[in-house]
């Protein structure tokens, strides 16, 4: 399998450290509001190279950290006058409820941050003993001077080092190449943690809270070792972030961190950058409310590469219902016919695609080639590998109640009451069905 390796900017063959086995940590959400689409285009497709290395026989340790204390989650809980750890939580619940809807396996581990603060301190005191880090003003730094390969991922020049200056935020651009904060001292009105770094007489206690790197860095080879296969995220996460995550952990552990570094590009809404501003950093909600079904997102985001930005538009993801909605009806045509058949030559062709790089469009591409030959059985082992849940879309025999209801829905329907059509959909659901309105009229899904 190939893979494109951030760290060599190429693509490279993939192979795991240990031969059945793959370590991957992926980047969670920070979660201080709702994850937005562009934050779920980066999790689809880190599901989807799970799925495809596990389809390709390995068995994938994923872990994904959940930043539960960072600048902005203190920030926003004040605010709100609520203790950080109220604040989250909602927020916490929401993301694990976005992941089930768009059907991403659930990772072995989701470490949270502050659950994880003495592995955070062992590492800093690490640091400090090797020289690599100091103590200015009750925070401690890492001296990026020190760290001989630091800027190999971001490609930083040399000069855009500026050592011995120092930045406290945990964001920042390349403008800002400076020593990076590990351990932000205490701030009245902040959460924080007693520490003891053992070292001299200014670090043997030391009370603050880490900053957002070391957290990764921490919680990643906690579960995978200090030596692990793929580090997954986004190309926004790059720099500082990943950079960053490197010189913390080989510079204490002396060993090399990672060996794929595997950076999804950008979403953007009407060829726009979200923002704020622009009102256009969509949730999975914003999503439902306007009718459509979370896995069509999932779908519209399979068409375009990883690597290439995704432009999204309503019109585009309403071609991806569209779209799905013809496999799904596909699946109940051949639902009825029960034929089972394996398409070999088909297969082999997506598995190319998906093999090169996680090239989906490509596969998509096969997928509609053959789509007229494909069996049942074809179209839920490709399912399985872009995660569209196909495999629950089966038919069971309707039992003649519900298909009375179906006839008195569209009867009400035809006489566009709509509220008395709704009331029976919601009968329907309650009975365990749901109506899906296609071009040939209704289709039903047991729920
Ligand atoms: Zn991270």
């Amino acid at each position: 399998m190939k893979l494109y390796n951030f760290l060599s900017r190429k693509k490279e063959n993939f192979r795991p450290r240990r031969a059945k086995s793959v370590g991957f940590y992926t980047c969670g959400p920070t979660v201080y509001d709702f994850a937005h689409i562009g934050n779920f285009r980066a999790y689809i497709f880190e599901d989807i190279l799970r799925r495809t290395l596990e389809y390709v026989g390995y068995r994938v340790k994923q872990v994904m950290n959940i930043t539960d204390i960072d600048d902005k989650i203190i920030r926003r809980a004040r605010a709100h006058r609520m203790p950080t750890v109220d604040f989250v939580k909602p927020y916490e619940e929401a993301f694990f409820n976005d992941l089930k809807k768009l059907n991403i396996k659930p990772a072995w581990k989701y470490p949270r941050a502050t659950k994880h603060i003495s592995e955070m301190i062992t590492l800093i005191s690490k640091l400090l003993k090797k020289g690599l880090a100091y103590e200015e003003g009750g925070s401690i730094y890492f001296d990026i001077s020190k760290f001989e390969r630091y800027g190999r991922l971001s490609r930083l020049k040399p000069k855009e080092l500026k050592s011995g200056l120092r930045i406290d935020v945990d964001e920042y651009t390349k403008q800002n190449v400076r020593d990076f904060v590990l351990w932000k001292g205490k701030k009245p009105g902040e959460p924080s943690w007693k520490a003891n770094f053992g070292k001299g007489p200014t670090l043997n206690a030391v009370e603050g809270r880490p900053g957002w790197h070391i957290e990764c860095s921490a919680m990643s080879m906690k579960y995978l070792g200090k030596s692990f296969d793929i580090h997954g995220g986004g190309v926004d996460l790059i720099f500082p972030h990943h950079e960053n995550e490197i010189a913390q952990s080989e510079g204490a552990t002396g060993k090399p961190f990672v060996r794929f570094f595997v950076e999804g590009e950008h979403l953007l809404v009407d060829g726009k950058k979200m923002s704020k501003s622009l009102h256009n950093m969509f949730t999975l909600k914003d999503i439902e409310r306007r009718g459509f079904d979370p896995l069509v997102f999932r779908y519209l985001v399979l068409n375009a590469h990883y690597r290439s930005r995704l432009n999204f538009t309503w019109k585009a993801l309403e071609g991806a219902k569209n779209s799905l909605r013809r496999i799904r009806e596909r699946m109940v045509i051949l639902g009825r016919r029960a034929q089972k058949k394996t398409h070999k030559s088909f297969r082999k062709e997506l598995m190319r695609r998906m093999e090169d790089d996680l090239d989906t469009p490509g596969a998509l591409r096969v997928f509609w080639k053959h789509f007229d030959a494909l069996s049942r059985d074809d179209i839920i082992w490709a399912s399985q590998i872009f995660g569209l849940n196909l495999e629950r879309w089966r038919v069971r025999a309707i039992p003649a109640g519900i298909k009375k209801l179906v006839k008195k829905r569209e009867e009400f329907r035809g006489k566009k009451e709509w509220q008395k059509a709704d009331k029976i959909r919601a009968q329907i659901k309650k009975l365990g069905w749901q109506v899906e309105d296609t071009a040939k009229g209704p289709v039903l899904k047991s729920a």
